[in-house]
């Protein structure tokens, strides 16, 4: 079968043998395409995915083999995310899913950027569901990266019509402020550097601006508040310096939730933090309840994901990485299956 595989920092496509499903339980799936993550793009980067490494987790596809107790059908389209948690563990009891051993350890083999994968029986049982009739691939293909936004829009555990700001309005802050007005009713805002971001998230009731003046950014937040600022701030922005935006329009005694790794690591005022009664905390990877409410949310067109992706060829998945470098596209699809 046909694979992305991981060579010196580049994605080349390969032979590679199709997984057996032999005495296991679970399945084979034919996939029919992966949406391209974030972390993706990172891994490849920086070497953390070795040589060898299928990357790909945000799959759609079709059962084509199968020995399972679930209620799945071979045929059966499906969606699935790749890591399950134990729920037994110190980690699982106090809610803390994505740093649970067994999570880390479970995976879809080989990758999703490949023509057939082998999913568990784990992943039948717990975050895998069938593809809405309403919905096409690439749309649905937004379960697993709006179900890591579910996660940290719960943990951000806001009070009704609450104010959001989303620094970062690309696919991520896209999602993420629809998210919160769907989940807490709030009052969100969003800014970006690109206008064609920032027009976007204005369509699905993101009132966003652009964020080039930090001043003029903080006054627009400070006067759309009672001079107070936002109660949450949700930051998906790469880069250091929006920590300092971030700083500037969380209200005192707001949240700052950490959606993002940022190149120097750079961290949050220990004083602004104290005197100011912040809270700082980050969010990873969704839980098997997560990804139930993102599919919800997709499903019912709470959150609208339609015509945001760009679609490839598996054939041009390194052009896919590069176009999503380079902010050429918004989000990208991989189609694998005609
Ligand atoms: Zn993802
Ligand atoms: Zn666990």
């Amino acid at each position: 079968m046909k694979t992305a595989i991981v060579k010196n920092h580049k994605n080349i496509i390969e032979e590679f043998e199709k997984p057996p499903l032999a005495n296991r339980k679970g399945a084979i799936v034919q996939v029919f395409g992966c949406g391209l993550c974030g972390s993706d793009i990172v891994k490849l980067r920086t070497g953390k995915a070795k040589d060898g490494t299928v990357l790909g987790h945000e799959i759609v596809g079709k059962i084509v083999e199968l020995n399972s107790d679930t209620d799945f059908r071979i045929g059966d389209e499906i969606v699935s995310s790749h890591h399950i948690p134990c729920f037994s563990c110190e980690y699982c009891k106090n809610e803390h899913y994505s740093m649970c051993e067994h999570f880390k350890s479970t995976n879809i083999f080989p990758g999703g950027f490949s023509e057939y994968i082998y999913l568990s029986e784990e992943h039948l049982k717990n975050v895998a569901y069938k593809v809405p009739e309403n919905m096409s691939y690439e749309e649905i293909s937004f379960y697993e990266p709006l179900g890591c936004i579910v996660r940290a829009v719960k943990r951000a555990d806001l009070k009704e019509n609450s104010t959001v700001l989303v620094i970062g309005l690309g696919s991520i802050g896209y999602l993420s402020g629809q998210a919160f007005n769907a989940i807490y009713n709030c009052k969100t805002f969003g800014c970006d550097l690109l206008e064609e971001r920032i027009n976007l998230a204005n369509e699905v009731g993101i009132e966003s601006f652009n964020s080039l003046d930090f001043e003029i950014s903080e006054k627009y937040i400070k006067d759309k508040t009672n001079g107070m600022g936002v109660d949450a701030v949700f930051m998906t922005s790469g880069s250091d310096k929006a920590i300092d935006l971030a700083l500037k329009t969380v209200r005192n005694g707001g949240k700052i939730v950490v959606f993002a790794s940022t190149p120097n690591n750079m961290g949050y005022c220990n004083n602004e933090i104290y005197y100011r009664e912040l809270t700082v905390f980050g969010s990873y990877s969704p839980a098997p309840i997560d990804l139930k409410t993102s599919y919800e949310l997709l499903k019912s067109g709470k959150v609208k994901v339609k015509g945001i992706s760009t679609v490839y060829d598996l054939n041009d998945i390194q052009k896919a990485f590069d176009d999503t470098i380079s902010n050429k596209i918004f989000k990208a699809y991989i189609k694998i299956k005609e």
